[in-house]
C-alpha cells in the first residue's frame, strides 16, 4: 500500500483549515432520515452537448440514459461552472463559482500530480453539507480537487472514496504522440487508483475502471439501504485516453468513443435495476451530467458539442452547455426543461431536499431549482457567468448572450479578443452562436454591460490555489 506523503503542505492545510472552525454550524432540525431522497450525481468527463441517444445523436446507444430523460426531465440550457475539470467540479461540488473559492487560475488551468494545493478546508462541499442532517456519502471516480491528503474526498465530506484522483492521462511516462494517444495502452499512463486515502493499484487498470465504478456505486447502494446517502459517481470516461470493458469493445457504431459511453450507459441500467431491487427507486433523485464539453482535438476520440459552438477550454456554448437529466419516479414532472440551469445549482438543489442548511457566511451562486422539478415552474436561474480561469468572458441574461472576450482553446485559430461592445447572440433563435445581433437590440447590450460591471465590483476573488507546485513549496 502507497500514500501519497503531504509532506509540510500539511501545515498550510492546518491553517487553511483553521478558518473552517470559525464557521457557522450547519447542525439544522430536519425530518427523521427515513424520510430524506437518497442522491445519485452523475458526472461525466468531457462527454459534448450532443453525445447521447436522448440528445441527438444518430450512432450511440443511450437507452437507460434516454428513458430517465423520457421519464424524468431532460435540461436543453445545463452549464457546467467552467469549461475545464477542476474549476468545474469546484464550482458543483460547492456551489459557488471557482473564482470565489480560488480553484480557477489565470496560469494553470486545472490540479496536476504536481499540485501542492486542492480544495480549501474553508469551502462547504455538498457532501460536508449532507453528513450534517444524517447522510452516508461515497465519492466514486474523478476527483481532481487536490490529491494530497488534506484535499481528498475522505477530508471533504464523503465518507468513502474510490477511484483515480485526477484526470486518467497524467502521469504520463513520457511525451505521446497524438496516434500514441488514440491507441491507448494502460501503461502510458502512470495514474493512481486510491481506496480512501490509498493507492491500491497503479497504473490504473483503466480497461475496468467504468465497469468498477458502476459495481462500487451499487454495492454502497445496496448496503445503505436503511438510510439515505448521496453518491457523486464520476466517471473518468470520456476522457482521453478512451478504455472500455472487453463486453463493450468494438461494439458500438460510433467506435471507441461510443463503446465508453454505452458502457456508462449500460453501468447506470444496472444502478437502476439495484434501486428497484432494493426498492429505493421511489426515494432516489438522479441527475446526470457532464464537466465540460468535448475535447476537440484527438479526432475520432473527441465527443461532440451537436449544434453548439467550439468545446471544452471556451466560453463558447459547446464548452460548457452539458446533456443533463433529472430523474424521480413520481417526484419529478417529466418535461423537455429550455430553462437555464448550472451544476452549481445542484448544491442548492440537493441541499435543501435532504433538510440541510444553505451555508448564510458567503457569497453562494446556487439556486434550489425545485420549482422547475417539482411543480413545472420557471427555473429561478435567469443568467450565468462564463468564466475562463480569473477572467469574466461572457454573461447570459434570459435568451441572450454577450461576449466580452472570446478565445478558443484547441482550434487552430486561438487568439484572445476583446469586444467592445460585447459580441450578443440570441441562443434561444441562435444555439449556435453564428449570428452577432447587438446592433438589433442596443438595450440588451447595455442591461448585460451593465450586469457584467455589478458582478465584477461586487466579486472578491479567491487565491489561486492550482498555481504553487510541490517542488515550488519545497525549495
Ligand atoms: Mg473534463
Amino acid at each position: 500500500m502507497q500514500k501519497f506523503s503531504s509532506r509540510r503542505y500539511f501545515l498550510k492545510s492546518v491553517a487553511i483549515g483553521s478558518t473552517a472552525l470559525v464557521m457557522p454550524s450547519l447542525t439544522r432540525c430536519s425530518p427523521s432520515s427515513q424520510s430524506k431522497p437518497n442522491v445519485l450525481v452523475i458526472f461525466c468527463d468531457d462527454l459534448g452537448f450532443g453525445d447521447l441517444g436522448t440528445f441527438g445523436h444518430p450512432t450511440i446507444r443511450t437507452p437507460n440514459l434516454d428513458r430517465m430523460a423520457a421519464k424524468g426531465q431532460k435540461w436543453t440550457s445545463f452549464y457546467a461552472a467552467a469549461s475545464v475539470c477542476t474549476p468545474s467540479r469546484a464550482g458543483l461540488m460547492t456551489g459557488r463559482l471557482p473564482v470565489r473559492s480560488g480553484m480557477c487560475s489565470d496560469f494553470r488551468r486545472v490540479l496536476f500530480p504536481d499540485s501542492a494545493n486542492g480544495l480549501p478546508q474553508s469551502e462547504i462541499t455538498i457532501a460536508r453539507a449532507l453528513k450534517t442532517v444524517g447522510y452516508n456519502t461515497a465519492c466514486i471516480g474523478k476527483w481532481h480537487l487536490g490529491h494530497l491528503p488534506e484535499f481528498l474526498p475522505t477530508s471533504h465530506g464523503f465518507d468513502y472514496y474510490f477511484g483515480i484522483p485526477y484526470s486518467n492521462d497524467m502521469d504520463k511516462i513520457r511525451s505521446l504522440s497524438l496516434e500514441e494517444q488514440l491507441d491507448p495502452k494502460i501503461e502510458n499512463y502512470n495514474v493512481p487508483l486510491m481506496r480512501n486515502e490509498k493507492i491500491i493499484e497503479r497504473p490504473a487498470d483503466q480497461h475496468t475502471i467504468t465497469k468498477r465504478y458502476t459495481e462500487e456505486a451499487i454495492k454502497f447502494i445496496a448496503e445503505h439501504k436503511e438510510s439515505p446517502w448521496f453518491i457523486y459517481l464520476a466517471h473518468t470516461m470520456v476522457h482521453i485516453p478512451l478504455f472500455a470493458s472487453e463486453k463493450f469493445r468494438n461494439t458500438s457504431r460510433r467506435g471507441l468513443f461510443g463503446d465508453t459511453v454505452e458502457e456508462i450507459d449500460a453501468g447506470i441500467g444496472r444502478i437502476l435495476q439495484t434501486l428497484v431491487e432494493t426498492g429505493q427507486e421511489k426515494n432516489t433523485m438522479i441527475v446526470f451530467t457532464s464537466d465540460n464539453g468535448p475535447w476537440l482535438p484527438f479526432r475520432e476520440h473527441s465527443g461532440s458539442a451537436g449544434l453548439l459552438r467550439d468545446g471544452k477550454g471556451t466560453t463558447w456554448e459547446g464548452g460548457m452547455r452539458e446533456p443533463t437529466i433529472f430523474y424521480w419516479p413520481g417526484k419529478i414532472n417529466p418535461a423537455v426543461v429550455p430553462d437555464i440551469g448550472s451544476t452549481l445549482d445542484l448544491f442548492a438543489t440537493i441541499v435543501t431536499l435532504a433538510g440541510g442548511a444553505i451555508p448564510t457566511d458567503r457569497e453562494m451562486d446556487s439556486y434550489d431549482l425545485a420549482p422547475a422539478l417539482f411543480e413545472n415552474n420557471k427555473s429561478p436561474r435567469n443568467e450565468m457567468y462564463y468564466y475562463r480561469g480569473q477572467q469574466l468572458f461572457a454573461v447570459r441574461q434570459g435568451a441572450y448572450k454577450a461576449h466580452f472576450i472570446t478565445m478558443s482553446e484547441y482550434q487552430q485559430d486561438n487568439k484572445r479578443q476583446e469586444h467592445d461592445p460585447p459580441l450578443l447572440f440570441n441562443l434561444d433563435v441562435d444555439p449556435g452562436e453564428n449570428y452577432e445581433c447587438s446592433a438589433k437590440v442596443p438595450d440588451v447590450v447595455d442591461t448585460i454591460k451593465k450586469l457584467a460591471e455589478k458582478h465584477k465590483s461586487e466579486l472578491i476573488k479567491g487565491e489561486d490555489q492550482l498555481i504553487a507546485r510541490i517542488q515550488d513549496a519545497e525549495s
